[in-house]
């Protein structure tokens, strides 16, 4: 199974990414995770890419599909992957296709969280994660334990840097003008889920279960 999620950054993609990776022991793949860890152990990668990170702007399209190509050729991958925050850009739409192309392969849906702006800056400014397994917290939903400290791994639960809600207002620009045009390409290919992501984690999950399930057998 070769699955994205697309949305919002706060949509949820993360979460429900997860679950769906788990529930068919697939990795889930997400960039913005990796520029993270990159960043946090400055290797060149992440020295490049920080800029991009702490402004909320996209990190070019060359290293973040060099990035995607490398992973995809580990071994975890070879039955299938879900990208969460990535393709992006329709470059990269595009670079992910011909990459699968070569392997016979191709992404089979499209999952779409759609959630209104407000409940994006809400849900955003009150998230918390764990500077190392980068678990999420949220003060709303799961707040962190008063010791501040992770409760998977015991390290150390911060605020993203661009979780800001300034730097939030800037990530649903660039989201609205260089990502939700992909909308359209995933739309011709008919691959496109789209789901309400606004109510309850556990209403979501079933939500795109039962809707992957009727995609899948072809009435989706
Ligand atoms: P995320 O955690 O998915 O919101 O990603 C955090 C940040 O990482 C983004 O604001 C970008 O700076 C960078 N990033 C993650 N994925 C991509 C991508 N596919 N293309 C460009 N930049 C990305």
């Amino acid at each position: 199974m070769e699955l994205i999620f697309f949305g919002y950054p706060g949509s949820g993609k993360g979460t429900q990414a997860a679950i769906l990776a788990k529930r068919y022991a697939i990795p889930q793949i997400s960039t913005g995770d990796i520029f993270r860890n990159a960043v946090k152990n400055e290797t060149p990668m992440g020295l490049k890419a920080k800029k991009y990170l702490d402004s909320g702007e996209l990190v070019p399209d060359d290293i973040v599909v060099a990035l995607v190509a490398e992973r995809l050729q580990e071994e975890d991958a070879a039955n299938g992957f879900i990208l969460d925050g990535f393709p992006r850009t329709l470059e990269q739409a595009r670079a992910l296709d011909e990459m699968l192309q070569k392997r016979h392969r191709a992404i089979d849906a499209v999952i779409e969280l759609s959630v209104d702006k407000d409940v994006i800056v809400r849900r955003i400014t009150s998230r918390r994660v764990c500077r190392d397994c980068q678990h999420v917290y949220n003060l709303l939903t799961e707040p962190p334990p008063e010791s501040g400290r992770c409760l998977k791994c015991g390290g150390e639960i911060i605020q993203r840097k661009d979780d800001s809600e300034e730097t939030i207002m800037r990530r649903m620009e660039v989201y609205d003008k260089q990502t939700r045009p992909l909308r359209e390409y995933f739309e011709a290919q008919a691959k496109l889920i789209q789901i309400d992501g606004s109510s309850s984690i556990e209403q979501v999950r079933d939500e795109i279960e039962r809707r992957l399930q009727l995609f899948i057998e072809g009435n989706g």
